[in-house]
């Protein structure tokens, strides 16, 4: 079939009627059709949950050659859907929505085998559902979520957290930093709520050719920050001088590189950028 008779034949159909295709065994006539729907129409939220039902209901027993696999779920898949803002190809987990961002760190975490998830207590903030899941298995009761608006187990504000000193042995906020006003204010209440020894984990974008971060205007509208930065909503776009901010605030700073870490064929395997990178800054 070509990709135009799938889209022509993709518009025809309504989730209803795709969704009887599948429940008559047509599985592999109706992800077709779906597929072709998700990459004409990226935001097709229907499509997009069909699409997840028919993968998990026909789960193959072995993961076939060429599949993609989510280390955050343990699906794997033909192919990832479009995801991000600009809805990027290859980007989406149908069953647990990570991007590449996410299955990295997920990974990542995996591998850092200094983490003492057994005895450790773990605050995440602004949680993704697609690593809160595993985190939640991980450190079990020890696992607390924070948000300053959606709902998490605590609601709170990460510039004063209502936590005690030297009481929460790691922390992870992933792109939650490039939103906030005062960082330094946060990364300073970061550092005063753990423990010594205690490590936050987190991710930000950067754009490696900068060497100093840029900040917002004062006052600067939500138009002119997706000019700047990408989204209306971040503050500043971060240079490598990262690191440099994280230190001043205390930390002692360690940097996980994808590519140092998983494999070119894992990195194809799980859809990952091989460039993400995780920061650790250690409380010493
Ligand atoms: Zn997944």
């Amino acid at each position: 079939m070509s990709p135009k008779t799938i889209t022509e034949i993709s518009q025809q159909f309504s989730i209803e009627a795709i969704a009887v295709l599948m429940d008559k065994g047509q599985i592999t006539q109706a992800r077709e059709i779906l597929s072709r729907r998700i990459i004409d129409v990226p935001d097709d939220y229907k499509a997009r949950l069909l699409l997840r039902d028919s993968f998990l209901k026909m789960k193959p027993a072995a993961t076939p050659t060429g599949f993609k696999s989510c280390p955050c779920c343990n699906n794997s898949f033909p192919f990832f859907l479009p995801g991000g803002p600009s809805f990027r190809p290859n980007a989406c987990c149908p069953a647990c929505e990570s991007l590449e961002r996410h299955r990295s760190l997920c990974l990542i975490l995996k591998r850092l085998l200094h983490l003492n998830t057994k005895e450790a207590s773990m605050i995440h903030v602004a949680p993704e559902q697609s690593l809160s899941t595993i985190l939640r298995q991980l450190f079990e009761d020890r696992y607390y979520t924070m948000d300053l608006f959606t709902d998490a187990d605590i609601r709170g504000d990460l510039c004063e957290m209502p936590f005690g000193t030297d009481s929460i042995d790691i922390f992870m906020a992933n792109h939650v930093l490039e939103h906030i006003k005062d960082d330094l204010r946060a990364m300073r209440e970061i550092y005063r709520i753990l423990k010594p020894q205690g490590s936050a984990l987190l991710q930000i974008p950067i754009d490696l050719s900068l060497a100093v971060t840029e900040e917002a205007p004062e006052k600067a509208p939500p138009q002119d920050l997706l000019k700047l930065f990408g989204q209306e909503d971040h503050v500043r776009q971060y240079g490598t001088d990262f690191k440099d901010r994280l230190e001043q605030s205390g930390f002692t700073v360690r940097t996980h590189i994808c590519h140092d870490i998983i494999t070119p064929d894992e990195i194809k395997t799980y859809g990952l950028h091989s460039d993400e990178i995780v920061w650790e800054a250690f409380k010493s």
